[in-house]
């Protein structure tokens, strides 16, 4: 292991071998295969070709755009109380303005790739390939998209992200929810899905897994679960999408656990992770920037999608962020990243304060090390089977809006625990909310 820029660590064994493109291929999806290639976009490249005069692409004239110039003020990571002002050369403000590679503009990919290295240790031409998409949102959509045919069967951890439930319900797709608990995906759940799968019935292509700060549960999965399932993955001949937009958000005392990207380096073959980053939560939720690193052939399908869906990332969006990361070096970007999981921490510290305050006796929790969700489980008579009703109606009329648990269980399992997010409230919201909380549960005791 070796210690990286932010401090996590990554598994720098060597890597034995890649899976080929051909192993991919009968694991597209049939959308994926019969996807045709644009016209336009599939040439595109050329245009950069010396001496080529191109009458091409439909862009429009940068001239008739009415910004003509762009100046903004970041903070400076290593000492926060200052700025330092970026302003777009013309160039980069042409760049920004127009339209560019489906994949990502070649120098944010390049940043991807390198921070891809220094977290996870994956080098670039080891089989795998970053592109840039819309939010990490995008691209999962386009994975799922590019790997799952209707009704296909499905393993998602439960319970899980809400926004991925109704790709795979569109899909119609059996969703097999697998058990977790504090430590993460209970391997065994895997097993006894498995073990007396008939023999005629494809099995789960995909597994669905959030693996630091969890959404909803705030988990993080330890170490020896996330290897558990990559050796199930590799037995039972599945792939892991995992989701990661809270990487940045680790606040936990022991080291940072490897992310599966990172731990497949160790295996005897890579390639069945495909892994979703997100600028989200530590750039701007509103630039709608993430990128993804996989297999090239699973990646290239996810481009293809794109060249349909939505033809590229937002230009201007990449440009900005780009100009500020190679403002601050990937070591202002951990500096940035620590002050931003520490942000969290704190506030992490004072909902577990307000819950220790209010719901002692109400609910019970496992403290999250990651992230901005706390999850609980009401034990009190009001909620303690199904918190659906008194989170909906009960603690509505009192003035509290939180998520009931049966949002995040894609099979209409009824569920007694909560979801709070603590991840914008100052101290006294908190503990107003909380203490409406409290009343509108001991209110709706049976
Ligand atoms: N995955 C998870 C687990 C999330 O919580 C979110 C954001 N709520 C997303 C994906 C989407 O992130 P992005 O803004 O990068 O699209």
């Amino acid at each position: 292991m070796a210690l990286t820029a932010s401090g996590g660590e990554v598994n720098d064994k060597p890597l034995l071998q890649v899976l080929p493109d051909g192993f991919y291929t009968p694991r597209l999806s049939v959308m994926a295969n019969n996807r045709t290639h644009d016209g336009i976009r599939s040439v595109f490249h050329l245009e950069q070709r010396p001496g080529v005069i191109s009458l091409l692409a439909g862009k429009p004239h940068s001239s008739t755009f009415p910004i003509t110039s762009l100046n903004f003020t970041v903070r400076d990571p290593a000492n926060p109380q200052s700025e330092i002002p970026i302003e777009l050369s013309q160039e980069e403000l042409e760049v920004g303005l127009q339209y560019s590679p489906t994949v990502g503009l070649p120098a944010l990919v390049d940043w991807a790739y390198g921070l891809q290295e220094i977290m996870h240790g994956r080098k670039v031409g080891e089989g795998w390939k970053i592109s840039i998409g819309n939010g990490s949102q995008d691209l999962i959509y386009k994975a799922i998209t590019a790997l799952v045919n209707p009704g296909d069967p499905v393993f998602v951890e439960a319970p899980v992200y809400a926004g991925v439930i109704p790709m795979f319900q569109t899909l119609q797709c059996e969703i097999i929810e697998l058990e977790t608990d504090s430590q993460g995906i209970c391997p065994e759940s895997i097993f006894s899905a498995l073990e007396n799968w008939p023999i005629s019935k494809p099995k789960p292509k995909v597994l669905y897994t959030v693996p630091y700060g969890c959404n909803p549960t705030g988990t993080t999965a330890t170490l020896e679960r996330r290897l558990a399932v990559l050796e199930l993955a590799r037995r039972y001949d599945f792939l892991i999408l995992e989701d990661d937009p809270y990487h940045f958000l680790y606040y936990g005392t022991s080291p940072r656990p490897p992310s599966y990207f990172s731990l497949e380096r160790g295996l005897p073959e890579a390639g069945r992770v495909i892994r979703f980053d997100s600028l989200s939560k530590i750039l701007s939720s509103g630039f709608r920037l993430g990128f993804v690193s996989g297999p090239q052939a699973i990646v290239r399908a996810m481009d293809d999608h794109s060249t349909v869906a939505n033809l590229q990332p937002n230009s201007l969006a990449q440009v900005i962020a780009l100009s500020i990361f190679s403002r601050w070096g990937y070591k202002g970007f951990s500096e940035h990243t620590e002050r931003v999981s520490e942000f969290y921490r704190k506030k992490r510290d004072v909902f577990q304060a307000a819950m220790e305050r209010h719901l002692a006796g109400i609910a019970e929790w496992t403290v999250p090390e990651a992230g901005m969700f706390m999850w609980f489980r009401l034990v009190v008579d009001a909620g303690e089977n199904d918190s659906d009703s008194v989170i909906r109606t009960t603690a509505l009329e009192r003035g509290v809006l939180a998520l009931p648990g049966t949002v995040f269980y894609p099979n209409g399992r009824k569920s007694a625990y909560v979801r709070a997010s603590f991840s914008q409230l100052d101290e006294k919201q908190v503990d107003e909310a909380l203490k409406r909380l409290r009343e509108a549960l001991l209110d709706g005791r049976t």
